[in-house]
């Protein structure tokens, strides 16, 4: 599927005489210097998608906050910011990291199924725009918290159209067996609920139906359903200001070929445009997916019996989404093959002791010889910030390229990080250790 793929699909990242920049910056030499593995960043990238979105919606009424679970780097939130956007957060320290990026609060919105008390309060002091209440329960527990603060929480309510998303089963959030929103059925109750609490202020409705979507039509059938609930709460006489209409729209990795945002933008005026409501937009993956890849060195080519195995030193550890969604990214060499190279499958994996750390299986490959760097493209969004030290490994760094500039964004974590993580308990410490107790002869064999 991603054998076609042989340049980044973003155009920020491009060759120039046999090289691969990111921008106006060689992407062999920012290795050099960096290190790999390392995910490295296009500022214009990210400028470019923010205002595909803020065009397309122009003339809609419409606030871009950008899902920053795709990519929590304060660097990025701060560029988009920089630009206009505001922010769709699931956890206060997503929210902690959007304010520090620069975001303004009533720009920010929480959503998420398991708020606590605790970042419920967090959210109210903060005085972000809107809170998505995805349950009955959590209402009234927000109202609680809202009340012993004497605070008016402005929430939405977000509701499961049961549409499916067709998409990634992992990755689908808005049908009837999913964890996420209020059942169509349920939302008037609640709504109504909401109204009549004190410190509660309920002013529109919230969809966000998955992630990954290369077709307009899940979308159509969400905004059609949410536009006929506007029209009953209305009818039942409540007011109705504000749509959140999520994020999900897709991206290509290899040969996909995703809804244009112009497009997706048209369908919205279609169908809840005649509603007249404020819109809020969340993309994550579509605003930094492509604006990312992440730089492997190859370590070792292995002719196996069966097939080339090329062994890289970036792992799942670093990008998850290989092995967690089946997802296949173009990986391309820093270093432009020639015109006739000739294209031989290949397994591209990495050195975690699973099966499972591989970025491609039986993937046309130009041919590759140890120490080669590669780019895995498309690795802005949960990229990095799926990350885990798995297998002991350290966690890579961020690079932010802006023109002919690079800067680091998230140094590489060292060794001496690693073993800080830990502590032993006092019964485990040294002095407890029988080698120990023995060489200071308080202990027998
Ligand atoms: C994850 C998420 C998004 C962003 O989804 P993408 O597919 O990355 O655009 C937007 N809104 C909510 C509520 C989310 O949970």
């Amino acid at each position: 599927m991603t054998d076609s793929v042989r340049t980044p699909p973003a155009p920020e990242f491009a060759y120039r005489d046999g090289a691969l920049f990111a921008e106006d910056v060689s992407l062999e030499q920012l290795a050099t210097v960096v290190g790999t593995p390392a995910y490295c960043y296009s500022q214009a990238a990210l400028d470019r998608r923010y205002h595909e979105f803020a065009d397309a919606f122009a003339d809609q009424n419409a606030m871009i906050c950008y899902a920053v679970k795709a990519n929590g780097n304060q660097a990025v939130i701060a560029a988009l910011a920089r630009q206009g956007a505001g922010a769709d957060v699931v956890s206060e320290g997503e929210l902690r990291l959007a304010i520090a990026a620069g975001v303004p609060p009533e720009r920010i919105v929480f959503s998420g199924v398991g708020k606590t008390r605790q970042e419920m309060a967090f959210a109210l002091d903060s005085g972000i725009r809107q809170i998505n209440v995805e349950s009955a329960p959590e209402l009234e527990v927000l109202a609680e918290v809202a009340a012993a603060k004497d605070r008016t929480a402005t929430v939405v309510i977000r509701v499961n159209p049961d549409v499916d998303a067709r998409t990634h089963a992992k990755i689908t959030t808005g049908t009837a067996e999913n964890k996420f929103g209020v059942d169509l059925a349920h939302v008037p109750e609640v709504y109504a609920r909401a109204e009549a609490l004190d410190g509660i202020v309920p002013v529109g409705l919230a969809v966000h139906i998955g992630s990954q979507l290369l077709e307009l039509t899940p979308f159509r059938s969400a905004f059609t359903k949410l536009a006929e609930l506007v029209a009953e709460l209305r009818a039942a006489g409540h007011a109705v200001s504000r749509l959140d209409i999520g994020g999900g729209v897709g991206i290509r990795y290899g040969s996909e070929s995703p809804p244009d945002i112009a497009g997706y933008a048209e369908i919205v005026r279609e169908l809840l445009g005649p509603l007249g409501c404020e819109l809020i937009v969340e993309p994550g993956r579509a605003m930094v997916g492509n604006a990312g890849v992440l730089l492997t060195r190859v370590l070792y080519v292995k002719q196996g019996v069966e097939r080339r195995f090329i062994i890289v030193d970036a792992a799942m550890n670093d990008l998850l989404r290989p092995a967690m969604y089946d997802a296949g990214h173009a990986i391309v060499p820093l270093v432009e093959p020639a015109a006739d190279a000739v294209y031989e499958p290949a397994d591209v994996v990495g050195p975690i002791c699973e099966t499972g750390d591989s970025f491609a299986t039986g993937r046309a490959m130009p041919p590759l010889v140890a120490e080669a760097l590669l780019a895995i493209c498309s690795a802005g969004a949960y990229g990095a910030v799926m990350a885990s030290s798995y297998n002991g490994r350290l966690l890579v760094p961020e690079v932010l390229v802006h023109g002919d500039r690079f800067a680091v964004i998230r140094p590489r974590q060292g060794f001496a990080d690693l073993l800080a993580q830990d502590s032993l308990p006092d019964w485990l410490s040294q002095e407890a250790q029988p080698a120990a107790r023995i060489a200071a002869g308080r202990g027998s064999v």
